[in-house]
């Protein structure tokens, strides 16, 4: 038998165990129906059921009324949500709040659309902060966010109000705790943290904005035809939807209060240590912290290979920081139990104790 793994990996990451195991029974057969998950038609009434579930559970979880919002699983990451929102909003001027890296390249993308405003920064500080102060232009397009910051580890603990379209990219927070939904007319995540395997992107739009779309925008990234299309427009990536639907599932059943409750003990866990143990230090300001990505450094560099090497011999694996930050960064993603923190803690504790007998 192998060592448990504490797996603090930012993304792909941490997903239930029963999620591994219900999908290798669907992938050698799937429901009992002599097939692979792996070979079933997405026209199949068996992956429809999936899908539609699927897409109703978002909506339940979330707290949308399907006449009002429709959930899509669409492909090409987060990533192509950064120009999808902008190539379908985008005729005048949108209002960007910078949080760092993952809000610079959608504000990058953009920009090939229309007039993109920076409406608060955190770049002064190397964005270890969530900027409280905001340029209050109107008649904006949209505002667009991201609520968690996984690369620096910041996170608006509530969303700020812009009386105008909000927007957001919620792919390192999506479903980890229990807020108001519906003050957005678009949010998206790639799956890839909390809600399945990479693969497939959640986006959830207000299907009233749709009337918003005034240029021709090829069918792909045009929102209205996935809508239209129940997002089959292409093949729909069967296996991490099915995935997704083990998951949400999950959620469902434990309920965003208790997820919400969980992730705050395990974050406030962590940032207790890191606050009292004299060889770490916080990145974040203290009122912004995610507790989904703890970021923080070693108050001597020295030590990196000592504290390593604990971390090793304990299966505590992923913590490496974002190769544009360093330091380190552990993900508290749904998933991860509260006892893979406290491992994590004894090893910041194990490191003190070994510096401090030098
Ligand atoms: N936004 C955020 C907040 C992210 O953390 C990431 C990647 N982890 C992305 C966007 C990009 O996602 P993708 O790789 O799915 O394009």
């Amino acid at each position: 038998m192998s060592k448990k793994l504490h797996n603090f990996n930012a993304g792909p990451s941490i997903l239930p165990k029963s999620i591994f195991e219900k999908t290798s029974k669907s992938i050698l057969n799937f429901n009992e129906s002599g097939l692979s998950i792996l070979e079933i038609s997405h026209r199949s009434n068996e992956f429809k059921d999936i899908f539609s579930e699927a897409r109703e559970l978002v909506l339940n979880i979330a707290k949308l009324d399907s006449n009002e919002y429709s959930s899509l699983f669409l492909q090409g990451g987060a990533s192509t949500q950064f120009l999808m929102v902008a190539y379908n909003f985008l005729y005048n001027n949108a209002g960007y709040i910078n949080t760092g890296s993952w809000s610079d390249k959608a504000m990058k993308e953009a920009k090939l659309f229309g007039n993109v405003i920076e409406l608060a920064s955190s770049k002064d500080k190397n964005y270890n902060y969530i900027p409280k102060n905001y340029n209050n232009i109107s008649d904006l397009d949209y505002v667009h966010l991201t609520t968690n910051n996984t690369i620096y580890g910041t996170q608006f603990k509530s969303i700020p109000n812009f009386n105008q379209s909000l927007i957001a990219d919620m792919s390192s927070d999506i479903f980890s705790r229990d807020i108001d939904y519906s003050v957005f007319d678009l949010f998206y995540a790639g799956a890839q943290k909390n809600l399945g395997p990479a693969g497939t992107t959640l986006v959830v739009i207000k299907k009233e904005i749709i009337k918003k779309i005034q240029r021709q925008i090829p069918s792909m990234l045009n929102y209205k035809i996935h809508i239209d299309k129940d997002s089959s427009f292409n093949t729909p990536p069967v296996f991490s939807i099915y995935a997704c639907l083990l998951n949400l599932r999950e959620i469902k059943t434990k309920g965003l209060e208790n997820i919400e409750s969980d992730n705050k003990t395990k974050a406030d866990i962590l940032y207790d240590e890191i606050d009292n143990n004299s060889c770490f230090v916080g990145f974040v300001e203290n009122e912004d912290r995610s507790n989904m990505n703890v970021t923080f450094n070693l108050t001597d560099n020295n030590n990196s290979k000592i504290f390593e090497k604990i971390c090793k011999e304990r299966g505590v694996i992923g913590i490496n920081g974002h190769r544009s930050v360093g330091g380190y960064r552990a993900s508290l993603y749904n998933a991860l139990q509260i006892g893979s923190v406290e491992v994590l803690v004894t090893c910041m504790k194990e490191v003190e104790s070994l510096i401090n007998k030098k």
